[in-house]
């Protein structure tokens, strides 16, 4: 049996209809239309913005491809005309030698082809993927502004509830000042386990909290413990104080 006087549970009720009041406009706040835009909208803007990163990181590996293709054409083209240029020279007449050069050169003409078709593979995925990043990069700007928007009419939206939170969170700071400690702790533990209301007015014989009506030793029961003590709902346990 916690102790408490009827002021003290009249003050616990008024504490719970703070809370209650508060409970509401945080739930009016988490559902404004313009946050379930903008939670919509920041959830694609997260998921474009991680499809924009993947593109732009294939599209950087495929550019560093490109440039090593070519690096390699050049370097096998510097190299056949090298080989021309020995052949064509005069100075090589060993008909061996020659042999070998041709052979050479003709090699690199194979290997020049087949950096040439790789290379126009590479460029023709580049080109694909150019226009993946540059739709992404479109989308990415035209959420990113959206987004902001939105936030700032969420906010023009939340100003009045915040004010109003802000009211009740005072009221709730003087409410809590005037009751002692272990009130507040059971207050507190039933809250939690409670679904939010952990004090019930009695009104009738109905407990305002399940709606369940008090028998007739209950009744008496409670009108006995409520003039020094918190009495409980037999049904839902929660704190049941005398209506007003
Ligand atoms: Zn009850």
């Amino acid at each position: 049996v916690t102790p408490a006087t009827p002021v003290e549970q009249r003050r616990l009720f008024e504490l719970q209809q703070v809370d209650t009041a508060i409970r509401r406009l945080q739930h009016r706040r988490a559902h404004l239309p313009e946050q379930q835009a903008l939670d919509e909208n920041a959830e694609t803007l997260a998921r474009i913005s991680s499809d924009y990163a993947t593109q732009r990181d294939r599209r950087d590996r495929l550019e560093l491809q490109q440039k090593r293709h070519e690096a390699e054409i050049a370097t096998v083209d510097a190299r056949r005309k090298a080989e021309e240029g020995r052949m064509y020279s005069g100075l090589i007449t060993s008909e061996r030698e020659l042999e070998a050069l041709r052979h050479e050169i003709s090699a690199c003409r194979g290997r020049k082809n087949d950096l040439e078709d790789a290379l126009l593979e590479i460029m023709e995925q580049r080109e694909e993927v150019d226009g993946l990043v540059a739709s992404l990069e479109e989308r990415h700007v035209e959420l990113t502004g959206k987004v902001d928007e939105l936030t700032v009419a969420r906010d023009v939206a939340a100003t009045d509830i915040d004010a109003e939170l802000a009211e009740r969170q005072r009221e709730r700071d003087a409410a809590t000042e005037a009751l002692d400690a272990e009130l507040l702790a059971v207050y507190h533990d039933l809250l939690g386990r409670k679904d939010g209301v952990a004090v019930a007015e009695l009104v009738g014989r109905t407990c305002q909290g399940c709606r369940l009506e008090l028998t007739a030793i209950e009744l008496e029961e409670f009108r006995e413990q409520s003039q020094r003590a918190l009495a409980r709902c037999a049904q839902c346990s929660r704190i049941l104080v005398p209506s007003s």
